[in-house]
């Protein structure tokens, strides 16, 4: 076993311990015998130093020219890319995804940073005619400030770039809290930004629990901005502290996502999405497939296709490279779906496969739960409603095309949606009916890529997009901008009128 990895605080350009020192530990999900990191325990006590070092820093770096900001950014791209194998065996180890994922996971960070880096010598406004003679008028968009970034467990490289990088080229100045479950990507990570020579404060990471440290950032009253990924119960609790204390707050939340199957599909290419959808990272991205909409003159034929490709899944950790499907992130999440599964045979749903946490010898020491899937959902079900965020895909049949959109709109969520059809009409129609922020035609629900907006609709989000240039309306305000040059004080709306 690798020698477990001491993780700390990086705050105003040093390693530093938590003011108690109390630390926590991260264990690896596919076998927790094995200790991956310790780290430090925060308080708020870590954030007042970290939030304190975020503003001395934006001084200057919101000056620095936005295309030398983005050189910063652009050595990180190249720095990922030099440690993306070592990047990617850590995240496997330490939260348990496949390492063919977490090479995907690393390489969303390197694109990222390429793609954010161009955006320092774009970041484009506006120039308009003012309707005045001799005056000028355009918007440039000018940085935040101190910006708290809260990130999940399950994509522990792609989304703290997809949110870092963006704030930094904008020239905002950041205090990262990782999740409690990977320490160990997020120190790397920052390691990174360190070798890419970002100047003292510019970026600070405060590991520990969210309720504590994460709760403490949100609080500040010197953070500016809260960029949040996670839970929609902790994005109601950071949205409404966000709106108490006047910051300005970006949420991705959960996800209830369907994956749609007309009676004209192509059915092997609807059998590899489905299985990619729900079954990819063990089930647990935000975007993952959570429900299956079959129409009723295939669904007997594709269950019975689905069975038989899920049966064959291989199950293991996430580093051994025959692995499909590695361990759940920790024993809550475990127990959490087990909880779904005893819902949904009280509420009459049939376990077509799966079903149970893992118990085989090998395995033991680990948070497996195996593939399942659920047959006979009816939408009113809480399987077919509520985010479960684990390997289980709910199959609910349907009599029409209106009745599947009906069905797949018919949950508090809306991040992303699929539908496999060959109707080009029906697909236009979904296009425009279908409530997400994400629509695949003929693909499965997950695959964002990084240069178009990210985020939901509903109670996924609250209207901002990751991602692409829409990463930018997050991280800047706009300022419009008029000159004068007539010499003389000029009226609008009253002095060009006569
Ligand atoms: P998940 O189910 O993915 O663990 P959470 O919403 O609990 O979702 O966690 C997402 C991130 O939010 C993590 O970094 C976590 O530490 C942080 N977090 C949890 N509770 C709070 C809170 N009360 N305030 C701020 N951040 C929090």
């Amino acid at each position: 076993m690798t020698t477990p990895l001491t993780c700390r605080n990086y705050i105003a350009g040093q390693w530093v311990n938590a003011a108690s020192r109390s630390t926590l530990e991260s264990r690896n999900p596919a076998d927790r015998r094995e200790l991956v990191a310790t780290f430090p325990r925060s308080a708020a006590i870590d954030v007042d130093t970290a939030v304190a070092a975020a503003r001395k820093a934006y001084r200057t770096w919101r000056l620095l020219p936005a295309p030398a900001r983005a050189e910063y950014v652009f050595r990180v791209g190249e720095l990922l890319q030099k440690y993306k194998e070592e990047l990617a065996q850590l995240m496997s180890r330490e939260m348990g995804k496949s390492l063919t994922e977490a090479r995907g996971d690393v390489q969303e960070g390197i694109d990222c940073a390429f793609y954010n880096a161009g955006e320092g010598r774009r970041l484009f406004g506006q120039t308009t005619p003012s309707e005045m003679p001799n005056k000028f008028a355009m918007t440039v968009r000018t940085p935040v400030g101190v910006c708290a970034l809260i990130t999940p467990w399950n994509f522990p490289i792609a989304i703290p770039c997809w949110k870092a990088l963006p704030a930094l080229v904008c020239g905002n100045t950041v205090v990262f809290k990782p999740a409690e479950d990977t320490p160990a990507c997020a120190t790397k990570l920052i390691e990174i930004f360190v070798e890419a020579g970002l100047p003292e404060g510019v970026i600070n990471l405060v590991h520990g629990v969210g309720e504590e440290v994460g709760k403490a950032l949100v609080e500040h009253p010197d953070v500016d901005l809260v960029s949040f990924t996670g839970s929609s119960e902790t994005g109601a609790f950071v949205a409404s502290t966000c709106g108490q204390t006047h910051k300005r707050v970006c949420l991705e939340m959960g996800g209830k996502n369907a994956q749609i199957v007309m009676e004209d599909a192509d059915l092997e290419l609807a059998l590899d999405g489905a299985v990619w959808g729900a079954f990819g990272t063990t089930g647990q991205r935000c975007t993952a497939t959570s429900r299956l909409i079959l129409h009723r003159d295939i669904k007997e034929k594709f269950t019975a296709m689905l069975k038989e490709r899920t049966n064959k899944l291989r199950l293991g950790a996430g580093t051994d490279p025959k692995t499909d499907i590695g361990p759940v992130i920790n024993e809550r999440q475990l127990q959490r779906v087990s909880q779904y599964l005893d819902i949904a045979r009280e509420e009459g749903a049939k376990v077509l496969i799966g079903g149970e946490i893992v118990t085989e010898a090998e395995l033991e020491h680990g948070y497996f739960f195996e593939p399942t899937i659920l047959d006979e959902v009816t939408p009113e079900m809480r399987v077919a409603r509520e985010e479960i965020f684990g390997p289980v895909v709910a199959i609910i049949a349907v009599n029409s095309f209106e009745e599947a959109i009906a069905i797949l709109n018919n949950t508090p969520y809306g991040l992303s949606s699929s539908i496999y059809t060959r109707d080009i009409n029906r697909a236009f129609v979904a296009m425009r009916d279908i409530e997400a922020g994400i629509t695949y035609i003929n693909g499965p629900t997950i695959g964002a890529e990084v240069h178009l907006p990210f985020g939901g609709v509903k109670q996924t989000g609250n209207g901002h997009r990751e991602a692409g240039t829409a990463a930018l309306d997050v991280f800047t305000e706009w300022k419009t901008v008029y000159v004068d040059f007539s010499g003389s004080l000029q009226r609008a709306q009253i002095d060009n009128r006569s």
